[in-house]
């Protein structure tokens, strides 16, 4: 089965996750897709393939090398829009023109810049009804073809390979039961997300802030130097933050504090944040924007109670990387030997493989040639996933 068949297989399964759900996977689709990814291993003849109790995927592969190299990848897709694509528009050697997709929507340069870095490429478009999905399965599919190389050149390998395909990654819960025993790996790499000129070593610490307000509220005729508006303090609150460190006026390394929901009445008004920043120590520095803040508010606003809870919930991996290089190493020895560019771009989010690291399994990304995900105008680029696979080749023989 070659890259676009065994793609197109996998992506017309929906397995999009629910963040509603309570078990795990999130749906019981990403279960029954596991089980076929594990026949499918089998069929290749990784016989050792399994799916435990969660829905995770492993397999591993003895090359009899002293190290082993994991690749991870999501089986979920996101639930911003309806998985299981099943009629494709396969366009081959894209040469820049305008695509309109079988629902009648244009995908075109101007509106999507992505279209100019994959000028050459073959590339596979949705039906305008689906998202593809080839976040992550492009991953998956570029994974199954690096088993098969393993399988077929164990004495090239340097060294052993691990997989793992995981699960509920859009929900934020993909490293949840991810079992670093059963990777048995030195290091990983995911294959998730965009170009594959581009990896990430670096995302956002994070933390989230909620603040209540909690006022007097009287009848508004009798209310002189009675009445405390929670709301009134709230957004006093919020204007000694600056107003240019949110998410639409921010980029590259820039953090932000942004304020996602706001509830309120009189008597009592709620503020939720969340806290972003690559720097640790800029980030300390905007949780106590928010609490000279709650000063300032108090003083401001007398008999007002003001509580502010920060809590912490994620943590970029960079640091961790100049401590342990050989991923990184590795990642740079085979694109210079592939000949091929990478830059590393930060993350401006969080990504399963930060947690993973934290666990103590360093997992780098990489991507896999998929772009614009989530929504109907998602598309690959064969070719960069052709050329991942090659990479890939490389990188476990060098
Ligand atoms: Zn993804």
């Amino acid at each position: 089965m070659d890259i676009l068949e065994r793609f197109k297989k996998y992506i017309s399964f929906d397995t999009t996750s629910n963040e509603e759900s309570k078990t795990i996977p999130s749906t019981k689709s990403q279960y029954e897709f596991a089980k076929i990814l594990v026949n499918d291993l089998i069929e290749i003849g990784l016989t050792n393939a399994y799916v435990d109790e969660y829905g995770y995927v492993y397999g591993y592969i003895n090359c009899n090398q002293e190290k082993t190299i994991g690749l991870i990848a999501h089986m979920d897709t996101s639930s911003d829009f309806k998985g299981g694509c099943k009629n494709t528009q396969l366009v081959k050697n894209y040469n820049g023109q305008e695509i309109i997709l079988k629902n009648g929507d244009k995908l075109n340069k101007e509106l999507f810049p992505a279209l100019n870095e994959v000028i050459g490429d073959d590339l596979l478009f949705t039906d305008g009804e689906h998202l593809l999905g080839g976040d992550d399965k492009a991953g998956i599919v570029i994974i199954f073809e690096i088993v098969k190389h393993a399988l077929a050149n164990l004495k090239s390998m340097k060294y052993n390979l691990s997989i793992c395909f995981t699960v509920d990654e859009e929900i934020g819960r993909g490293p949840l039961k991810f079992d670093i025993n059963k990777m048995h790996s030195d290091f990983a790499f995911t294959l998730d997300g965009g170009s594959i000129y581009e990896a990430n070593i670096e995302n956002f610490n994070a933390s989230s802030a909620k603040v209540n307000f909690y006022g007097i509220n009287v009848h508004p005729g009798s209310a002189k130097g009675i009445m405390v508006n929670s709301i009134l303090a709230s957004m006093y609150f919020n204007s000694l933050l600056p107003s240019k460190m949110i998410p639409s006026l921010t980029e590259g390394h820039e953090g932000f504090i942004h304020l996602h929901d706001i509830e309120g009445d009189v008597s009592q008004t709620k503020l939720s944040y969340i806290l972003r920043d690559h720097d640790e120590k800029l980030l300390e520095e905007k949780k106590n924007m928010l609490v000279e803040a709650k000063n300032k508010t108090l003083k401001e606003f007398p008999n007002i109670k003001i509580d502010l809870e920060i809590k912490d919930e994620y943590k970029n991996m960079f640091p961790y990387f100049l401590k342990h290089r050989e991923a990184v190493e590795l990642i740079n020895k085979t694109y210079l030997f592939s000949n091929t560019k990478i830059s590393y771009t930060p993350i401006r989010g969080g990504t399963d493989g930060a947690t993973i690291t934290y666990m103590g399994l360093p997992c780098p990304n990489l991507g896999v040639g998929d772009f614009n995900c989530h929504g109907k105008f998602e598309f690959v680029s064969l070719t960069q996933m052709q050329k991942m696979v090659e990479i890939l080749k490389k990188l476990v023989e060098l």
